[in-house]
């Protein structure tokens, strides 16, 4: 058996990052930079006024208070035509419009009677009161964005206000969901009995959009050609593959361990886990595409989901793998777990009490308690029991 951080690194070695492409700004979103994005011009690309108000000089604006003043133009937001404030007058301006000329503070509305022809000003501005300086937020030149950031909703929009219509960018990777199975029933169609209803298609693809990719679901009987298939023809549009079932230890329905016996580049494993303790592992088609074969039952998919295939969308991306993070809990009950495999137990964290309740109902076929659990409470391999009280490892699930 071979350990978790083991078989990671395997993974890991061979998910290498895709190659980027250039994509407008709503597809880049999601994407990991793949070139620093610097700042063609200075933000704000010219002095405005950050409120709605007055532009005037500050010399009149500070005389005994109030202050009348004749209303010598009017700036809305987008106003291209040239002003120069003329001593003595003010300038009606808007939030967003270029400073006029000769101005050096703002007076907002509420300080005045809001005239139209005349305005009275009862409350004095500093210099600069309500102006926003030509490059106060980014300097022409600045480095915006760094390459390797994946791109959020700030980093669109930062990118966006500095004109770049689009980013380099690795894409969100594809990631094609193949559930096998014959006894695969889509949802919502009639049940024959001995067949069940298809949740790891779902399950995964809906894992993969939680971790930033796009999911494509697929689901094929139980018949190596078939898989075979599958794999050839999504290998060519897919960063990703990732099979669930067919690979429990010599059951001779193993179907896709069947469509892959003496593929030189496809390895299966046992790793020192449970659930999830078979794994499979490679690159498949022309296009050489990492392909994970996760085993059958949901929660051993979910898992494997969650350690392995998670970090390798990270890395197609060239970010970082970051291993999910751990918190201590105390334990509000006892657990087992098997000697010599690391232990993934749903549980109900609560962060405020700093404890961890493990749900009953562990084995790998029930979903009930996944779905009702937030957190995995890790067992170490060498432990096989913990009691109430004592404090273990919890990963917070996404
Ligand atoms: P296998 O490894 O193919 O023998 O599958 C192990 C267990 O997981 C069996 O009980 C399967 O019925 C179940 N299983 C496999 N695929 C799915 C799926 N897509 N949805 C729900 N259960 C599944
Ligand atoms: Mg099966």
């Amino acid at each position: 058996m071979l350990p978790v951080e083991d078989y990671l690194a395997e993974v890991l070695a061979i998910a290498h990052p895709i190659a980027p492409v250039m994509l407008g700004l709503e597809e880049a979103e999601g994407g990991v930079l793949a070139a620093d994005a610097t700042a063609r011009c200075p933000l704000p690309s010219f002095d405005n006024s950050s409120m709605d108000g007055y532009a005037v000089q500050v010399a009149a604006a500070t005389a005994a208070a109030p202050v009348i003043l004749p209303v010598a133009s009017q700036i809305p937001a987008g106003d291209t035509s040239p002003h120069t404030l003329h001593p003595g007058t003010c300038a009606r301006i808007m939030t967003g419009a270029p400073l006029p000329d000769g101005a050096d503070a703002v007076v907002p509305v509420e300080w005045t009677d809001g005239g139209r022809e005349r305005v009275a000003i009862s409350q004095p501005a500093q210099p600069g009161h309500a102006i926003r300086r030509r490059g106060d937020d980014v300097a022409e030149g600045q480095l915006m964005v760094p390459s390797g950031v994946l791109l959020g909703p700030a980093q669109i929009a930062l990118l966006a206000a500095g004109g770049h219509g689009e980013a380099m960018v690795r894409p969100r990777p594809q990631v094609a969901v193949i559930a096998t199975g014959n006894e695969l029933t889509e949802p919502g169609s009639p049940l024959v009995p001995g067949r069940i209803w298809d949740s790891n298609s779902y399950l995964l693809a809906a894992a993969v959009r939680q971790a930033g990719g796009v999911a494509q679901r697929h689901r094929v009987k139980d018949d190596p050609d078939a898989v075979v298939a599958a794999l050839d023809e999504l290998s060519a549009s897919a960063d990703l593959l990732v099979t669930s079932g067919g690979i429990s230890m010599g059951g001779e329905h193993d179907v896709v361990k069947a469509a892959l016996t003496g593929h030189a580049e496809v390895a299966f494993r046992k790793v020192a886990m449970q659930p999830g303790l078979p794994q499979g592992f490679g690159v498949v088609g022309r296009s050489r595409t990492p392909l994970f074969t996760l085993p059958g039952n949901p929660v051993s998919a979910f898992v494997s989901f969650q350690l392995f295939v998670r970090p390798a969308m990270a890395a197609r991306q060239g970010r970082a793998p970051a291993p999910p993070p751990l918190s201590p809990g105390v334990l509000t009950a006892s657990v087992s777990s098997p000697a010599h495999r690391r232990s993934y137990l749903r549980g109900v964290l609560d962060p405020a009490a700093g404890t961890v309740t493990p749900l009953s109902g562990q084995s790998s076929h029930q979903l009930g308690t996944l779905a009702q659990a937030n957190a995995l409470i890790v067992v170490p391999e060498q432990v096989t029991s913990m009691e109430a009280g004592e404090t273990a490892d919890v990963m917070s699930l996404p």
